[in-house]
C-alpha cells in the first residue's frame, strides 16, 4: 500500500501545468501522460474499469459489494496545475513535527514561509508540513485532491467487509483555465451526485459561488484636429471614463467580501477615436446579478442618449452561474458532508466561493458537485504547502460520506 504522503510526492513531481493559449484538451501533453499513470495506478488497486478518454477524462468505478439499490456518489478532482506559476521540477520538501517558526524554503535565495505573513501556519503545531523549495508552485491543487481519491479507493479496495454502493472517480484536466468541465461526460460518468476535492483548509465545504458574466463596452469617437474640435471632436476616452465613474464606485473586487457582488474593471485601451473596456460582473444572488447587468445597460443607454445612438455598444455574455440553485433540491448531500466532517473531527467551513468551480458548471449540466478541502493553502504560487493531516483527514471524509450513503436515511 502506498502512503498518502509518497503518493503525493509522486504526484507532485509532474509537471501538469496547464497552458490557456494551445486550444487544446487536454492543453498541454504531460497531463494527458500524467492522467494515463493514473489510469493505471486505479488498475492496480483494482478498479479494473479505469479508462481515459481522447480528451485525457479519466474515470472509473469502485465497484458496489451491497445489494441494495443506493445513489452513485461521484468524487472529482483535477489534474492540472495554474499556467500562473511554474510547476516544472517541482522539489516538495517534507517538514515533519513543524515547529511554528519559519521555514526556510530556498536558502540561497532567502525565501522563507513565516507565520508571521501566513499566520494560518500556526495551526498546524506539530504536524508534517509539505512546501516547495522557492522556486515553484507545489501542486497541492489539485494533486492533493488526486492523492485523497486515489488513497480513498485503494483503502475500500483493501477493506471489503466496508460496504458500499457504486462509488465513481473523474480526473479531469484544465480545471486552472475554466475548461475541466468542458468534455466532462456526466452521462457517462452516471453519479446522481459527485464532490470535488478542491477546495482549500481542512474543513471548507463550498456549494455557493459567483453568478458571472462578462462584458465588452465598445465607444466610438470622432477625431478632429484639437485646434478646430470645438462642437466636433468626440474623445471615446473621455466617454468610456464617464461610464467607469457612473458604476457604483465601491462595487469593485477591492471593496467587497463575503456575498458582495461587483463590477470589475479588467481592461481599458484607447484612443480618441475607440475605446474598448472589458468588465466582469459577479454576484450571488441571480436577482441581483440581474440587476447589475440591467443596470450597465441602463448607464449604455443614458451615454448613448447623451451622445447619439451607436456611440456605445455592449456586449453581455452569461459565464457562469451560481451552484446553490443547483445544490438547493439535493441538500442533503451538503448535509452529509458536513456531518462526515463532524464525524471525523474536522470542523466544516462554510463559505461561499468568490469566484466559480468545476463544480459549478457540472452542477448545471445534471450533476450536482459541490466541493470540499484538499487541505493545501496559499495556492498558485512559491508558498504554496499542505500539511500531511489535513489531506489524511480529508480521506476520511470521503470514507466517511461514503459510509454515510448505506445507513438507513433517518
Ligand atoms: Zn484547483
Amino acid at each position: 500500500m502506498t502512503t498518502i504522503l509518497d503518493r503525493f510526492l509522486k504526484y507532485v513531481k509532474i509537471d501538469t501545468q496547464s497552458d490557456p493559449n494551445t486550444g487544446l484538451t487536454p492543453s498541454t501533453p504531460n497531463q494527458f501522460k500524467f492522467s494515463e499513470n493514473l489510469v493505471e495506478e486505479l488498475k492496480a488497486i483494482g478498479l479494473s474499469d479505469a479508462s481515459i478518454d481522447e480528451n485525457g477524462y479519466v474515470m472509473a468505478t469502485i465497484p458496489s459489494n451491497i445489494n441494495a439499490e443506493i445513489p452513485v456518489i461521484g468524487f472529482i478532482a483535477h489534474v492540472d496545475t495554474s499556467p500562473d506559476f511554474s510547476g516544472r521540477n517541482v522539489n516538495p520538501q517534507v517538514v515533519e513535527d513543524y515547529d511554528g517558526g519559519d521555514i526556510v524554503l530556498n536558502e540561497e535565495k532567502n525565501i522563507c514561509l513565516s507565520p508571521s505573513e501566513f499566520p494560518e501556519l500556526n495551526n498546524y503545531k506539530g504536524q508534517t508540513i509539505i512546501t516547495t523549495d522557492g522556486t515553484t508552485l507545489l501542486g497541492a491543487d489539485d494533486k492533493a485532491g488526486v492523492t485523497e481519491i486515489v488513497s480513498a479507493a485503494e483503502y475500500l479496495m483493501n477493506n471489503p467487509h466496508i460496504k458500499h454502493g457504486d462509488i465513481r472517480i473523474g480526473f479531469t484536466p484544465d480545471e486552472e483555465i475554466g475548461a475541466g468541465a468542458d468534455y466532462f461526460d456526466v452521462k457517462k460518468f452516471g453519479a446522481s451526485y459527485a464532490y470535488t476535492l478542491d477546495g482549500g483548509e481542512i474543513g471548507e465545504l463550498e456549494y455557493e459561488n459567483f453568478n458571472a458574466a462578462g462584458a465588452k463596452i465598445t465607444v466610438r469617437g470622432r477625431m478632429v484636429h484639437p485646434g478646430y474640435a470645438k462642437n466636433k471632436m468626440r474623445n471615446s476616452i473621455r466617454i468610456a471614463n464617464q461610464i467607469i465613474t457612473m458604476l457604483p464606485r465601491h462595487e469593485t473586487p477591492e471593496h467587497t467580501t463575503g456575498y458582495e457582488g461587483f463590477y470589475h474593471l479588467m481592461d481599458f485601451n484607447g484612443d480618441v477615436e475607440k475605446t474598448e473596456m472589458s468588465y466582469i460582473i459577479r454576484d450571488f444572488r441571480a436577482d441581483r446579478f440581474e440587476d447589475r447587468k440591467k443596470e450597465l445597460q441602463h448607464i449604455v443607454n443614458k451615454v448613448n442618449a447623451e451622445y447619439g445612438a451607436g456611440t456605445v455598444k455592449l456586449e453581455i455574455n452569461d459565464q457562469y452561474y451560481n451552484m446553490r440553485e443547483k445544490i438547493e433540491p439535493v441538500f442533503q448531500i451538503v448535509e452529509s458532508a458536513k456531518l462526515a466532517m463532524e464525524l471525523v473531527g474536522v470542523d466544516p467551513l462554510v463559505k461561499p466561493i468568490r469566484g466559480g468551480t468545476d463544480g459549478s458548471r457540472l452542477s448545471y449540466m445534471g450533476l450536482p458537485t459541490p466541493n470540499i478541502f484538499a487541505g493545501g493553502h496559499n495556492f498558485h504560487g512559491r508558498f504554496e504547502f499542505v500539511p500531511l493531516q489535513s489531506m489524511e483527514k480529508a480521506v476520511e471524509v470521503i470514507l466517511k460520506i461514503i459510509d454515510l450513503s448505506v445507513q438507513p436515511q433517518k
